[in-house]
């Protein structure tokens, strides 16, 4: 079944004024109208959505950025709605670009850091949520708040991965590093799970390190069947790298990709070969299952855009997506491969399917966004696409089931962009962390109208055909 939810009216800003004069009149109407702010639209639940109610339409156009050198580093200031895409070409203009990325670009930025902006780089960066010096918030009573660890340190932690709840984003001020000119980008394949989470875990264990002793981006992917051969992250396996993989899977089994990268100033090519020598010597996968390729760092950041395009002229991109992203704890992620890999998978997976490990200390607890209680959980993304409503309808069910399962086996999972519709949910999916969020909810955003496309609180004045 397809929900609509259709606002009444959807406002492109001008700037954080006109956010601000539009959020204050909804607070004060008598019926407390329901403001959401929409970056790109990309939250697969309606998330981005306001029934009955406002949306601002937050990436309609392409603004101004503005960089410059602080206490803590550099930094490029930058319009809650703009794409990350957008920040890349301005920021790599001047030789810089942010640390922490999403594996797509054509995302806002007001729209990953609501909700942590993850990737290859996490386990050495930390989330896309801990590269961000200040932000102006537009909070639910309608006031323009700039906060940051030392000014408003209570909005600026509970906004960062509070899925809009509290304010939106205006203004986001990101660390900066030296971008560098290219990429080397390497995968190897593995049979054995464990071989490859002990691989895995051992890479991002050398977080911290310097860059010529470990590698800049650590993801990996499971391959069920070789569907993922024709879907948007396998660009990679070409026809002149011809691999069976079915000769290397065990009886009935599955294969393991990791995915990994080492980032180069075009003057240290020459070196780079043996650093990467160096570290693959220290990892056990499948003998001869080395693809490499070598591309610009642009080209690599933005290279789901190019599956995009491909998949847009088949008519493969426009279609129901019922994903699913968990954070798995890294004592029972064998537990997790075995009962859903091997198990409640089958033999078909209707897209990619990611599993890449992060380290808990790279994630500031303040923040609003949930983690497992470990210190290494994984993010397992089941990223499906469903052609028809029966494949949604038993992906749909599939995702049920993996999560039944987690709950049986007791599998403490907390689910990345989470969806839920209860009020008992939430409280279970936020634990610890509800009584505050609660709290800073009454305190930012007391009549409960922003962000209600999430499902998270009822607004406090209803209309007949609330949430
Ligand atoms: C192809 C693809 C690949 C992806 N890959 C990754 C990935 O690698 N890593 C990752 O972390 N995520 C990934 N995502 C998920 C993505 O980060 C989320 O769906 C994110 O919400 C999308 O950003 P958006 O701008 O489209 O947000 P929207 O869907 O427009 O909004 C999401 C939520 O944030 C709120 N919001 C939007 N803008 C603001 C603002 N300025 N201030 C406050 N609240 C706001 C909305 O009200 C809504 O509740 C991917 C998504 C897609 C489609």
């Amino acid at each position: 079944m397809v929900r609509r939810a259709e606002p009444i009216a959807v406002v492109h800003p001008a700037s954080a004024d006109d956010v601000a004069r539009v959020v204050g009149a909804a607070y004060q109407s008598a019926h407390g109208l329901r403001v959401s702010a929409r970056g790109h639209g990309h939250s697969i639940n309606g998330q981005a959505g306001a029934r009955k109610g406002v949306v601002i339409e937050m990436s309609s156009r392409e603004r101004e950025v503005r960089m410059g050198v602080g206490e803590k580093g550099s930094y490029v200031e930058v319009w809650g709605g703009e794409l990350w895409i957008q920040v890349l070409r301005k920021t790599v203009h001047y030789g810089m670009a942010p640390k922490s990325w999403t594996d797509y670009l054509y995302l806002s930025v007001g729209g990953t850091l609501s909700n942590a902006g993850i990737s290859g780089q996490t386990f050495n960066h930390g989330p896309q949520i801990n590269n961000v010096y200040d932000l102006d918030v537009v909070t639910g009573k309608g006031e323009l708040v700039t906060c940051s660890e030392d000014r408003n340190p209570h909005l600026f932690h509970a906004v960062l991965g509070g899925l809009g709840q509290f304010g939106i984003i205006t203004r986001a001020t990101i660390a900066l590093e030296p971008a560098p000119h290219r990429v080397r980008w390497i995968r190897v394949l593995y049979s054995n799970f464990s071989t490859f989470t002990k691989d895995q875990e051992y890479l991002i264990s050398l977080h911290g390190k310097p860059a010529k002793e470990r590698f800049d981006y650590v993801e990996g992917f499971v391959i069920v069947d070789e569907g993922l051969i024709n879907n948007w992250r396998s660009s990679f396996f070409s026809p002149t790298n011809p691999i069976k993989l079915d000769s290397l899977k065990p009886h009935g089994g599955v294969l393991y990709c990791l995915e990994i990268t080492k980032n180069y100033q075009q003057p240290n090519a020459h070196t780079i070969d043996q650093e990467i020598d160096d570290l693959l010597k220290k990892l056990d996968f499948i003998p001869k299952t080395v693809f490499t390729t070598d591309l610009a760092y642009v080209d690599f950041l933005d290279r789901v855009h190019k599956s995009e395009l491909k998949m847009r002229s088949k008519g493969l991109w426009e279609v129901p997506h019922p994903w699913l992203n968990l954070f798995v704890p890294k004592s029972r992620i064998a537990d997790f491969d075995k009962g859903v890999f091997k198990g409640i998978l089958g033999n078909k997976t209707s897209g990619p399917i990611l599993i890449y490990p992060m380290n808990k200390n790279k994630w500031d607890e303040r923040s609003s966004v949930v983690t497992p209680e470990e210190e290494v959980f994984y993010l397992v993304g089941f990223l499906r696409s469903a052609l028809d409503s029966e494949t949604l309808e038993k992906l749909r069910r599939q995702n049920r089931q993996i999560l039944r399962f987690c709950d049986d086996a007791s599998i403490k999972v907390k689910q990345y962009l989470p969806h839920y519709t209860r009020e008992e949910e939430w409280k279970d999916h936020f634990g610890d962390k509800w009584d505050h969020f609660y709290h800073m909810k009454m305190e930012y955003d007391p009549r409960r109208i922003l962000a209600t496309g999430q499902r998270i609180f009822k607004p406090s004045i209803t209309t007949t055909t609330d949430m």
